[in-house]
């Protein structure tokens, strides 16, 4: 079985929480036991699981700058003005893979799925195959 899911961002830089969205793809899909892969169709977003504390959210779009700054002289940005965005998405990863247990997305008190926006805003593609 595999799913998709859209998100359009609204910013250059941004965490989403996605948790309830593929909760209700699962949900629609009538979806009840398996292991659901989480796949972000980009190289320029990353897909994580943590804390969605909108405080931790901006820290770790502030963290990523930090560790990776925006125009710090990449060959990239010549042909495309978005180097940071593809080696910040390149730290996060861009899949997670949670399973699935009594139609519930088995997650800890503190996780939810995340996607990092890094060069928005733009429609982005979070692809879904459950193996059951
Ligand atoms: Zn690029």
């Amino acid at each position: 079985m595999n799913l998709s899911i859209e998100i359009d961002t609204t910013r250059s830089a941004e965490v989403i929480d996605i948790t309830s969205r593929i909760a209700e793809a699962l949900h629609e899909a009538k979806i009840f036991q398996g292991i659901c892969l989480i796949h972000a169709l980009h190289t320029t977003t990353g897909l994580i699981i943590n804390e969605a504390e909108p405080g931790l959210m901006q820290d770790m779009l502030r963290a990523l700058e930090k560790i990776v700054p925006a125009r710090a002289g990449y060959l990239h940005d010549r042909i495309d003005d978005n180097a940071h965005a593809h080696l910040q998405a390149m730290l996060l990863g861009n899949c997670v893979m949670v399973p699935i247990d009594d139609g519930r997305l088995v997650l800890g008190t503190w996780q939810r799925i995340l996607l990092v926006e890094l060069d928005g805003p733009r429609r982005r593609r979070v692809h879904l195959q459950v193996l059951s």
